[in-house]
Formats: C-alpha cells, sequence, structure tokens
C-alpha cells in the first residue's frame, strides 16, 4: 500500500505525469509504475487515465490526508488531551481500529483513513467508503463516567458535527435522531458510537464519524438512500481542513460532554431538528410505529405523538423514517 500512496502523491493534483517522470520519482522501472497504476486501477473511488505520449493522471485530483496538517491545526487544550492522531491508508474500518487500542490512548486518541473495506453503519449496515475524498474518522474518549452515564453522547456528537459543519458555512442541514446528517433530505454524515467499559465506569466510547466531501455520481449509486457530498452543498472545504475541524469539535465536545453531560446538547440539537412536527414511521425489529414526530426529549429520547399520546423512544434498536 505504501507503494500506491507514494504514486498517490505524485498523481493526485490531477495533472498528466509522463511514466519516465514517475519512474524517476519512486526509482522503479516504467514497467513497476505500469503495474502499480493498474493497482491504483483496483481502489474503489480512483479512476486513471492514460494517455499515449502524456502520461497518466487522475480523473479527479485528490488532497491526501496529512497528519501534521491536521494536528497543526488543533487548539492547544484539544492537542494536549490526545495521545495520538493516526492517519492510515486501507483499512477495515476506523472504528474497528479505534476499538482495537488499549490503554496506549490515555484521554482520547484519534484515527483517519484514507479508504475503508467495510465502512460499519448502525446495526451492521454498511458505511460507503471509496479512497481519498471523503472524511472517515474515529476518535476513542475515555471518560471517567459510566456506561448508561454516556448514554446521551449519540445526541451530543450530532449537535457538535452539526455545529462543525456551519461554522464552514453549511446552512440547510439537519439531524435525523438520533444523529443522521442530511442536507436538502439527503444524507451528508453518519456517525457510529461503540462502547467499551463496565457498566459501572469507566467507559471508553469510539466515536465514527464519516462525512461526504467529494462524493461521486457512481458511488452515489452504490447508496440504498439519497445521498450528498459537502462539495455540492457550495461549502468549499479543503480535506485536511475538514479533518482538522472535525477532531477538534469532537475532543472539545467530549471535554464538555466530561464537565456537564448532556443538557448543554439538547438546545443545539434541537435547532438543527430536521423532523419536528413531520409525520413519522418509527421502525424496529418487528414493529412499525406512526405518528407525528414531536422532537427532542430532555433526556436524549424522541418524543412520538400516536393515538393522541405522547410516547419517548431511545435509540438502540429504532430508526426514524419521514412519512405516515
Ligand atoms: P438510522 O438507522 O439511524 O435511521 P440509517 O438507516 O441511515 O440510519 P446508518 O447506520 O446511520 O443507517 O448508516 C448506514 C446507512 O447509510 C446505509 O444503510 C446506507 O443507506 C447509508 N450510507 C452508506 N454509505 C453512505 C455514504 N457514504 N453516504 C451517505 N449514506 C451512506
Amino acid at each position: 500500500m505504501e507503494k500506491l500512496e507514494a504514486l498517490l502523491r505524485i498523481l493526485a493534483d490531477g495533472r498528466f505525469h509522463s511514466g519516465e517522470e514517475i519512474a524517476q520519482g519512486l526509482g522503479c522501472s516504467r514497467s513497476a509504475i505500469w503495474k502499480r497504476v493498474s493497482r491504483l486501477r483496483e481502489l474503489p473511488g480512483i479512476e486513471v487515465d492514460s494517455v499515449t505520449g502524456r502520461g497518466y493522471r487522475l480523473r479527479r485530483p485528490l488532497e491526501l490526508l496529512d497528519r501534521q496538517a491536521i494536528e497543526g491545526s488543533l487548539s492547544a487544550q484539544v492537542a494536549a488531551a490526545l495521545q495520538g492522531v493516526h492517519v492510515v491508508g486501507s483499512v477495515d474500518s476506523t472504528n474497528a481500529l479505534a476499538m482495537t487500542a488499549g490503554p496506549e490512548i490515555g484521554r482520547g486518541a484519534a484515527w483517519f483513513a484514507e479508504h475503508q473495506t467495510d465502512g460499519r453503519g448502525r446495526r451492521g449496515r454498511a458505511w460507503v467508503s471509496p479512497y481519498g475524498h471523503n472524511i472517515y474518522f474515529s476518535l476513542a474518549w475515555k471518560f471517567d463516567a459510566s456506561l448508561p452515564e454516556v448514554a446521551g453522547l449519540s445526541i451530543a456528537t450530532g449537535a457538535a458535527l452539526a455545529g462543525m459543519l456551519e461554522t464552514l458555512g453549511l446552512s440547510e442541514h439537519g439531524l435525523k435522531w438520533p444523529n443522521d446528517l442530511l442536507w436538502n433530505q439527503r444524507k451528508l454524515a453518519g456517525i457510529l458510537l461503540e462502547v467499551q467499559g463496565e457498566t459501572t465506569g469507566p467507559a471508553t466510547v469510539v466515536i465514527g464519524v464519516g462525512i461526504n466531501l467529494d462524493l461521486a455520481e457512481h458511488t452515489k449509486r452504490q447508496i440504498d438512500q439519497p445521498a450528498v457530498g459537502l462539495s455540492e452543498t457550495g461549502v468549499d472545504v479543503s480535506r485536511n481542513r475538514l479533518a482538522g475541524n472535525l477532531l477538534e469539535s469532537m475532543a472539545q465536545m467530549c471535554q464538555e460532554f466530561a464537565r456537564e453531560g448532556l443538557s448543554p446538547f439538547i438546545a443545539r440539537w434541537r435547532d438543527y431538528d430536521a423532523f419536528a412536527g413531520r409525520p413519522v414511521c418509527l421502525v424496529g425489529p418487528g414493529r412499525k410505529i406512526a405518528g407525528t414526530c414531536a422532537g427532542l426529549a430532555d433526556d436524549g429520547g424522541l418524543r412520538l405523538l400516536s393515538g393522541g399520546q405522547e410516547q419517548v423512544f431511545y435509540a438502540g434498536e429504532l430508526s426514524l423514517r419521514a412519512g405516515g
């Protein structure tokens, strides 16, 4: 993979590079380059044009992740709290990687990947993760609190992500309970929280976030619901800046949650509620309840008006869908 990444760094600008120039840059033969280009083409999301007399180029330029740039953008307070920021190439899933980390994470550590071969959503669903154009991120954070006390993090993460995107200039985005991030009814980002630890604490939480930045049309066709990339929303942000802002906002959120719990995040989440007042359906294993969404409860549950009664539901196995 390292050799492929070295080749990608040369081609990242989207311009033509001759076989000779690449061979010189990488210190290998032109036939070795040809073989590496064939392997590059196997990576989902990477398309390489080759033109006789001109060489090779990436059809879509890309900005590879740069650990130093990401770390350099962090506030002193977040940088001091983090034990490590890791950037990896291809990985099964950043959450899986973060879940295997041990006590060496200290208070917290973060992972970014260029590509996930087995990106995860909730309940075994897949997160489509082509190479080099989006953000795949996990933050492992150790809370002194018990598992039940960190349950509200799912809501806090959604609120923090929506707020971070607003600071980058995004508008018209909303949250679908508990924490899907939508832009004009299309999915822009997804969140997957996984926890480790004894019920009584301390709990280590792995906060996984996928943000679509530059989502190709052929990638959208692999996703079984409408999806969108940030680049289509009018927000112009570099991939490394987005990565740095995401890490900063998630680590700050963990620190604030540890100090103050869920309550400060409730009002922020409500500011982005995309479904309050709308007819919805709550779908879980073997059940489907139709009603009107009455917004977020003070403890992070979903208030649903159904058959003249209000009930509060909690995440776990439930999915919110538009319509009756
Ligand atoms: P929920 O159960 O919370 O209502 P969901 O059904 O959208 O949410 P998640 O587990 O949050 O499920 O995310 C996985 C789903 O997201 C996949 O089943 C797919 O529909 C969609 N998806 C997968 N990859 C992407 C992507 N890159 N961008 C947007 N959506 C995606």
